[in-house]
């Protein structure tokens, strides 16, 4: 890791995706940036996502839907969302803010706020990758979702259609059609709705090592810092002190995923975040015959196959930072592993807990605030931060050199809450 030599310009304390990304884009643009984390660069839950490139997801998860099916989330024991009961209080205030923006006014904005960022999505992650030189990280040719049960298909329909109504292109194939494209899924399937403008990379980490080799490549500079405080200094810029000393910069970017909320809150900013907890397994042993994506409906997970083999994620559980992973939920992707490809070798398997970083109202921070100058955020990027990396970086580029930004930052902003 280097050491500045002087003030920076601007300071992206987190280096995961989403402040790679954007301390990449700035020092192409020419600005000092200094990048600082706590761990090695890509090492949070920007490590170990699915990989997916979720361009079709343009509906907040906050929505009227989720309120109705909430009894069987949170009381069904194959349920993939699970509140750790010691937790449940904690969490209290984030549902009740999460119901509030489930309500149908405020789902709609939400909708049309994702579907914004959404809209440039895929275009802004091949930017993103051509400029770290990472293109051949990159698959833009789709992905699947198996539908398992002939009684989803009319909730299949209705999703389709409203997510024809935003753009979304999606096309329904029949069993024998998807045994053609993955042909190691042996189960009993109705079909599978195959979306053909989403992608995947082949993987996550690879991509956050190539977005950190580009940057440094670029003039930037990395320290491996914990910030614990965040001074506002007289008459302008910040000093962040850590246990490995202290690093000045004029303008700071919080980009610290799940923990942003404790940084943000000494720039004056409350940020209702919350750790979404989600797991993988990957199996090296895997030999490819899937070439994309393949989610299942009914059980509320992907698998993506990557470099190393092939990847399962899923489960949503809410019970805070520091508790160690649950094994239960490492078993229960196994067995999904097992039942969608029976075949599968899970030889040598690996696991790994993330802590996808979520606001209420699944929309994330970018941008600016009234209640600190030169400060930016760019965070609460929930289950899609490596999808909208690349926007999230075009957009800040523009915002702090006070430009218009490809999409209206309004329905991003801090102030919101
Ligand atoms: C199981 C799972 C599957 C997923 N699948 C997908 C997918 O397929 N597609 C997709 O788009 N998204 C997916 N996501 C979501 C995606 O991984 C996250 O949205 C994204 O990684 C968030 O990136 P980030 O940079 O904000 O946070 P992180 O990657 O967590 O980075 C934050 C960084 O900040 C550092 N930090 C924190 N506090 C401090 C401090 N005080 N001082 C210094 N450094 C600090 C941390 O060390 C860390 O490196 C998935 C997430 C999970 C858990």
């Amino acid at each position: 890791m280097n050491a500045p030599s002087e003030d920076a310009e601007i300071a992206v304390v987190g280096a995961g995706v989403i402040g790679l990304a954007c301390a990449l884009r700035l020092a192409h643009d020419g600005a000092d940036v200094v990048l600082i984390d706590r761990d090695a660069p890509g090492r949070g839950c920007s490590f170990g996502n699915a990989a997916h490139i979720a361009t079709e997801l343009v509906f907040p998860l906050a929505s009227p839907q989720t309120l109705l099916s909430a009894p069987g989330l949170v009381c069904g024991s194959n349920s993939p969302l699970r509140i750790d009961p010691a937790y449940g209080l904690k969490a209290a205030p984030w549902l009740l803010r999460f119901a509030k923006s489930a309500l149908p006014h405020n789902y709609k904005r939400g909708v049309a706020a994702l579907s914004s960022l959404q809209s440039i999505a895929g275009e802004e992650t091949r930017n993103l990758l051509q400029s770290a030189n990472a293109e051949s990280l990159l698959r833009m040719d789709g992905h699947l979702m198996l539908v398992e049960d002939a009684r989803s298909l009319r909730r299949i329909e209705r999703l389709r259609q409203e997510e024809k109504k935003h753009g979304v292109l999606s096309e329904w194939m029949e069993p024998a059609d998807v045994a053609g494209l993955a042909p190691d899924l042996t189960g009993d399937i109705a079909g599978a709705v195959f979306y053909p403008e989403t992608g995947h990379v082949l993987n996550p980490y690879s991509v956050c090592l190539k977005l950190l080799e580009a940057f440094e490549q670029a003039g930037g500079c990395v320290i491996k810092n914990e910030i614990d405080q965040i001074k506002t200094l007289t008459p302008a810029g910040f000093a962040f002190e850590g246990a490995s000393g202290s690093v000045k910069a004029d303008k700071v970017i919080i980009a610290a995923g799940a923990w942003s909320h404790r940084l943000a809150k000494q720039l004056g900013c409350n940020a209702p975040l919350e750790a979404e907890r989600g797991y993988h397994v990957t199996a090296p042993a895997y030999q490819p015959k899937m070439t994309k994506p393949v989610s299942s409906f009914e059980r509320n997970v992907i698998m993506t196959p990557l470099d190393e083999g092939l990847r399962i994620t899923g489960f949503v559980e809410l019970a805070g930072l520091e508790k160690p992973a649950r094994q239960k939920n490492i078993e229960k992707l196994k067995s999904h592993m097992q039942a969608l490809t029976p075949h599968l070798d899970l030889a040598g398997a690996t696991s790994w807990l993330g802590h996808r970083p979520t606001l209420p109202d699944y929309l994330p921070v970018i941008g600016a605030t009234r209640k600190c100058n030169n400060a930016f955020f760019a965070f609460g990027h929930q289950h899609l931060g490596l999808t909208l990396a690349g926007v999230t970086a075009a957009m800040m580029g523009d915002i702090i050199k006070g430009k218009t930004p490809p999409v209206d930052p309004a329905p991003f902003s801090i102030d919101r809450f």
